[in-house]
């Protein structure tokens, strides 16, 4: 037996024993040990069963052990599990092809890379290379992944741990109309005020010294903040003005995650380059990478490009992103996905916002939505303060908990419940988790003013 089962409670042992966590106190975690997946569902040691509403990592976007993913992972497995990246592998190129296919414009090669963190270290390196500048803008709330430079891009707290880091990186707001840095009375105002800020960020540093612009196309964890129209076209203009590359992190909202390929298509607008890892494969094996438009491939068309992983592009990691496309094609997942958002979870949270005066904000595209929980609509005074911890954080506590109890595994951000379930989840199965959020809301409305 190469592989051993053990019962739950000693893969709960081990882990406490061996297994160092991410992000976390050691001591002060007990993670519930899964037993079974299938499909939305999941279900932990105690055999109580969850609607992921969360997709893990808002990654999962075809589910739980999706029976044909796992079998095309199984024969890829048989035909070929790993092969250097120096060689042309069937499967590498395929998913290459296929990737490039759905980008938009001209970005029609991809570096591949174990996840979204060293998927956007390259992209910056690719960037500072291309255009022999240092500088890089990113943006405040914003998450880009826990490697060193993909950390000092982020623009939240998971940054502070890991201070002072990596150079260059200069942080502007993006536009957020429910709490405007601008002062803005809306959508339009947002747009354009976030943009002159953007340009006079530009002027001060020096448009001659940025390399590169990066943003979430869709901002994720830090609030799915969908940016106003004409915000993208914008960014494009001011990277064409000055000779910036534009940059877009679509390893959370790429892959139909917004109901389209990639969110930009939403816009009509080609970045220089995109990121992407998570809903690619679901996750089934780790991916990432970097689709590159025709000029930067150029820049490193004779001179080498300094970087490479043992494992980007592995053949079995590939195989599951060739597969999961294939999937995608064949089951109209993006149609499913725009329809599960503009049918189900847009509708249905605006229903629940009007019951509970604990939420004041709603907002999403395609199957990435977040609820914004406040104490007071009026003032729209977050739940809990930014960054809060202990019991000034209990009020989103109690909520998560009120749905874990209910059977729903919600995805739970500073004051935001993020409705983020896989894109195959049904529409009942949608309706399930949101009348446990209806639920569970009320115990955040008993912390209103
Ligand atoms: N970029 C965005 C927008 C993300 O949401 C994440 C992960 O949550 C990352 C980058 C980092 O990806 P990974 O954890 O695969 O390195």
């Amino acid at each position: 037996e190469l592989l051993p089962r053990l019962d739950p409670d000693e893969v709960r042992r081990l882990d406490r024993a061996h297994v160092f966590h991410s992000w976390s106190a050691q001591d002060l975690i007990d993670p519930p040990a899964i037993v079974s997946a299938r499909g939305s569902r999941f279900t932990d040691h105690t055999g109580r069963e969850y609607l992921d509403f969360a997709s893990q990592l808002v990654n999962l976007n075809l589910g739980h052990q999706h029976p044909e993913l796992v079998e095309a992972i199984a024969e890829a497995a048989s035909r070929m599990t790993t092969m250097a990246p120096g060689f042309a592998a069937e499967t590498r190129s395929q998913a290459a092809a296929m990737t490039a296919d759905k980008a938009p414009g001209d970005l029609d090669s991809v570096f591949f890379t174990n996840g979204g963190a060293d998927a956007n270290e390259h992209a910056i390196r690719m960037a500072r290379i291309h255009t022999g500048r240092h500088k890089v803008l990113a943006a405040y709330r914003s998450y880009h992944g826990g490697t060193a430079a993909a950390m000092a891009l982020t623009g939240e707290p998971r940054r502070w741990g890991s201070e002072p880091s990596f150079t260059g990186v200069v942080h502007y707001w993006g536009p957020y109309a429910y709490r405007s840095s601008f002062h803005s009375d809306g959508e339009e105002q947002e747009c354009e005020r976030a943009l002159a800020h953007l340009r006079q960020t530009v002027e001060v540093e020096g448009p001659g010294q940025v390399a590169a612009i990066v943003l979430e196309t869709i901002v994720g964890t830090n609030g799915v903040l969908v940016p106003p129209d004409g915000y993208l076209a914008g960014v494009r203009e001011l990277c064409d003005e000055y000779g910036i590359v534009m940059i877009a992190d679509e390893v959370m909202a790429g892959f139909g995650r917004a109901g389209e390929w990639f969110a930009v298509d939403h816009w009509d607008v080609t970045p220089d380059l995109i990121t992407f890892a998570k809903g690619v494969n679901s996750g089934y094996v780790p991916l990432g990478g970097v689709i590159v438009s025709g000029a930067i491939r150029e820049t490193f068309g004779q001179r080498s490009y300094p970087g490479g992983l043992t494992y980007q592009g592995h053949p079995l990691a590939c195989a599951s992103a060739v597969a999961s496309m294939r999937i995608f094609e064949r089951d109209d997942i993006i149609g499913r996905a725009r329809s599960l958002g503009e049918d189900v979870i847009g509708p249905g949270l605006r229903e629940i916002a009007q019951r509970h005066p604990s939420v004041g904000d709603v907002r999403g595209l395609g199957v990435m939505w977040a609820v914004e929980l406040v104490r007071d609509r009026e003032t729209r005074e977050p739940l809990v303060p930014f960054n809060a911890t202990g019991s000034d954080a209990a009020p989103m506590g109690e909520v998560a908990a009120a749905c874990k109890k209910s059977g729903l595994w919600p995805m739970v951000s500073g004051n935001r419940v993020h409705v983020v379930p896989p894109l195959t989840t049904s529409p009942d199965e949608v309706r399930e988790g949101l009348a446990i959020l209806d639920e569970a809301l009320s115990v955040a409305d008993a912390h209103t003013a």
